[in-house]
């Protein structure tokens, strides 16, 4: 029979194990090269990448949840506008930002998400309300957006998202041939975060404008839980960026918690994976993720991805695929 102090000291066995915090975050995947960017643009993302993970770091240090500090994380990179979320998101083609967020929990994998809304400050805040506030996981465009006033979250008029670069960016889109309008890298900085908290819980927030000249209300993966977002403490935590389509279609982020809870995966051979699954489909993008036993990883098919990992151990952040 077990008694009480057999179970507290297996329970301190088991936090003794615990493999401490980790936080992973992306701020988007692509053509990113160093001739592409000037010093200062490099110098800015890095920045802006550091501020971010320093605010979820803040958090899992002190004990807080993955839940907290990814929602943290992803509310800076919202308010730079060097990244395709919140403030600087990109360009529907009607010339409106439309933006899209999800976020999950992987204690008891509750989600929420929202599509298409238009004045919501922080749209992961939002998508946490869903999750927290409402029966429902995903809310879409005007009532989203109705909820969002309901649940009295900082609104923000259309100028807070617009910002010049991402203009010229549609109206070099809407130049070309509109065969030519589908262009996955006129987007770069869609951003994502994923936490392991000293209790051994995970969490994933990914925000996103979508893509330059988005049309007909196209969603992508980033809001579709299973998708570009999922959270499963039996397994991993996934935030995942790229050229949607393929992501939807492949259901990357819950593909690779499957491999790793069923297949027994590494986290890095399953991110590898898929990635690779996506790549033969013809989409590039990345992924980062992190388990319940500490593993905390990237995966890439772009020349780039903007990314950063915090740990008890430090912090770096990388930009080019060879760093
Ligand atoms: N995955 C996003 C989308 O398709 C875009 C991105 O990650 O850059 O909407």
């Amino acid at each position: 029979m077990m008694t009480t102090p057999a179970i507290a000291a297996d329970s301190q066995t088991a936090a003794d194990q615990r493999p401490g915090w980790r936080l992973v975050i992306h701020g988007g995947a692509g053509v990113i090269e160093r001739h592409r960017l000037t010093p200062d643009k490099d110098r800015e993302i890095r920045d802006g990448l550091e501020r971010a993970l320093a605010a979820g770091a803040d958090i899992l240090a002190a004990g807080g949840s993955a839940l907290d500090a990814v929602e943290a994380t992803a509310k800076v990179l919202e308010d730079d506008p060097n990244f395709n979320a919140g403030r600087g998101a990109v360009y529907t083609y009607q010339g409106t930002n439309e933006l899209d967020a999800a976020i999950m929990d992987g204690r008891t994998r509750a989600a929420g998400a929202a599509t298409g809304i238009t004045a919501t400050r922080n749209p992961i805040t939002l998508a946490r309300a869903v999750m927290e506030r409402s029966p429902h996981v995903f809310l879409s465009r005007e009532g989203a957006d109705q909820f969002s006033r309901e649940q009295d979250l900082d609104q923000a008029p259309p100028e807070w998202f617009a910002t010049p670069e991402r203009l010229r960016q549609l109206e070099e889109l809407r130049a070309r041939p509109s065969a030519e309008y589908f262009d996955v890298d006129l987007k770069y900085g869609t951003v994502g975060a994923v936490a392991l908290d000293v209790n051994g819980h995970v969490a994933a927030a990914t925000s996103t404008g979508g893509l330059t000249g988005k049309r007909w209300g196209r969603i992508g993966d980033s809001p579709i839980i299973g998708a570009g977002t999922y959270a499963d403490d039996r397994a991993c935590a996934v935030s995942a960026t790229g050229a949607g389509e393929y992501f939807i279609r492949v259901g990357v982020a819950h593909e690779i918690c499957a491999r790793i809870r069923i297949g027994g995966e590494s986290a890095q051979a399953a991110a590898d994976a898929v990635m690779a699954e996506v790549g033969e489909l013809g989409g590039t993008g990345g992924v980062i993720v992190v388990t319940p036993r500490g593993e905390g990883v990237y995966s890439f098919n772009t020349p780039g991805m903007y990314r950063g990992e915090a740990s008890a151990a430090g912090r770096s952040v990388a930009v080019y695929g060879d760093e």
